[in-house]
């Protein structure tokens, strides 16, 4: 009988609508545990300090590197973006589902601690799609935009790694298909 929650994570390139996707699940789902990321960049507009993010200061985000605070952590466009550990172990031994949603190069880390994670990679349904997600965002600069894009390509190439592929045509299709998938997992012989 396992008495752990399960550890899913949402992944996929920059501008594939992770975080749209992620608010409309939980927001069909509050009883998954959101982890909120720790990161070193800019608070965008509206976004909130321990709500979208634990906004940290590069010197202290290292010192926590280096105390193993974070379950993963990544360089994403110059800047730092970790998941802090504790959370999420805590809440797994409750038996509460824990999603993170991250990239790709972090997910992999997860991947080795935790093999037996539920890791979907979200797709957009194209580069161009990308590309439009991501300039109407409208926050970044040219020169963010540019590198987004370029390192989109490469991260598509990771899916190979993942258990899921949930394409993001619209934003509800990609959420029925991902409360399917956390039912499969549930029904799992080994996960019982
Ligand atoms: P944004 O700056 O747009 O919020 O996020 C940039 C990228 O960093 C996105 O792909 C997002 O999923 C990823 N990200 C957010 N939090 C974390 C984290 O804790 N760890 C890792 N590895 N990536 C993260």
């Amino acid at each position: 009988m396992s008495t752990q929650g399960l550890l899913i994570v949402l992944s996929g390139p920059s501008g594939a609508g992770k975080g749209t996707v992620c608010k409309a699940l939980l927001k069909e789902c509050p009883q998954i545990q959101y982890s909120i990321s720790a990161t070193t960049r800019e608070p965008r507009t509206g976004e909130k300090e321990g709500k979208s993010y634990f906004f940290t200061e590069k010197k202290q985000f290292e010192s926590k590197i280096e105390s193993n605070q974070f379950l993963e952590w990544a360089k994403v466009y110059d800047n730092y973006y970790g998941t802090p550990k504790d959370f999420v172990i805590k809440n797994l031994k409750k038996g509460k589902d824990v999603i993170l949603e991250i990239d790709v190069n972090g997910a992999k880390q997860v991947l080795k601690n935790f093999p037996d994670g539920t890791f979907i990679f979200l797709l957009p349904p194209s580069l161009e799609e990308l590309s439009n997600r991501i300039n109407k965002r409208g926050t970044d600069s040219q020169e963010v935009i540019k590198k987004r894009l370029a390192s989109a390509e490469g991260e598509i190439s990771e899916m190979k790694n993942y258990n899921y592929a949930v394409l993001n045509d619209q934003v509800e299709n990609a959420v029925e298909k991902i409360k399917a998938i956390i039912i499969a997992e549930k029904c799992k012989i080994d996960k019982i």
